[in-house]
């Protein structure tokens, strides 16, 4: 272990562990069978269960006693509840050397943002592997580290296999956690929303000419497809994600040398004022993002505001 482990270290360290806590819980509320379903709108397209709220009040408690000073935003409108507090930190992750950028970073100029269930609609309908666990780490509105948990990983895969995997990044150490097998052979796969699909989503997606598109659910899914070469781009040019949606699979992808940014090619900022709505759309990818941008027709640009 480096002597003196950065805050930033730190804090993905002890996200890698917090999120594999909230991956049981989510595990757990399943199992029991009971999953507390509310909607947040009045169409019932955002449900919330007690997966949500129990994996969020973990995560947030945890992060909020061991990093005081930092904040931390969770998508759940919760009160604080230190019930469920993960004190474990990830010794891979405190190995490594943190780039001289990071290397002082204050907890004021830190925002922690969660998604404590991505993909809360395919939880309730048995999509499980689309589900993940979102821990993204801002410093001074820029997303610099994270982890995307997917508790499902190897849910079908028989007796033995270990359940759930955990992917972490820091911007300029790299990505961990799994492997680009990049299986396109050459083909453009464009994966996209399963349940949020708009026209202009679908004119978008068309003027990619795809060979293939994948509709799934989740944006850390989504992500977790482009950093293991199972699809080429992610493309929502809709104002439906939430910047804890973005953040950690944001972080992740530019660790590995990806983008994730608006249909226009900026980036998202994710300081603690920032507007929560990701009005400007996504459009993601490992390789070649400015050719997807490039390809976005005007008239959806002049749809969707710039970030
Ligand atoms: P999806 O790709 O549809 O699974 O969406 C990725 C993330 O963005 C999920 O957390 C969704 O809840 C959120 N999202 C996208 N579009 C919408 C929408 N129209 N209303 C509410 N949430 C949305
Ligand atoms: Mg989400
Ligand atoms: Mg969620």
């Amino acid at each position: 272990m480096a002597t003196n482990p950065s805050l930033v270290v730190r804090l993905v360290s002890a996200s890698v562990a917090i999120s594999n806590r909230a991956g049981s819980i989510i595990r757990e509320i399943m199992k029991a069978g009971d999953l507390g379903v509310v909607h947040k709108d009045k169409d019932k397209t955002d449900p919330q269960t007690e997966a949500d709220r129990k994996a969020q009040r973990c995560i947030v408690a945890s992060l909020a006693k061991r990093f005081p000073g930092v904040t931390v935003i969770g998508e759940e409108d919760l009160s604080q509840d230190d019930s469920l507090i993960e004190m474990k930190d990830s010794e891979e992750v405190l190995k490594v050397k943190c780039p001289d950028d990071l290397k002082d970073v204050k907890p004021g100029e830190v925002c922690i943002w969660v998604d404590p269930v991505d993909g809360t609609t395919e939880y309730t309908q048995g999509f499980l592997d689309h589900v993940t666990v979102l821990i993204g780490v801002a410093v001074n509105g820029k997303a610099v580290g994270g982890v995307i948990h997917q508790p499902y990983y190897n849910y079908q895969a028989g007796p033995g296999a270990p359940m759930g995997r955990t992917m972490w990044g820091i911007v300029g150490v790299g990505c961990f956690g799994c492997e680009n097998k990049d299986s396109l052979g050459g083909k453009r796969v464009i994966t996209t929303t399963r349940s949020h699909g708009t026209e202009a989503v679908q004119e978008t997606i068309d003027a990619m000419q795809p060979d293939e598109v994948l509709r799934v659910g989740g944006a850390g899914h989504k992500v977790l497809l482009l950093l293991e070469g199972r699809a080429s781009a992610y493309i929502f040019a809709s104002p439906g994600c939430k910047k804890w949606d973005t953040c950690a699979p944001q972080a992740l992808l530019n660790s590995m040398g990806g983008k994730l940014t608006d249909v226009h090619g900026n980036l998202y900022e994710y300081h603690k004022e920032v507007k929560h709505r990701n009005m400007g759309g996504v459009i993601a990818a490992a390789r070649n993002h400015e050719f997807y941008v490039s390809r976005v027709p005007q008239s959806i640009k002049d749809q969707l505001p710039a970030a």
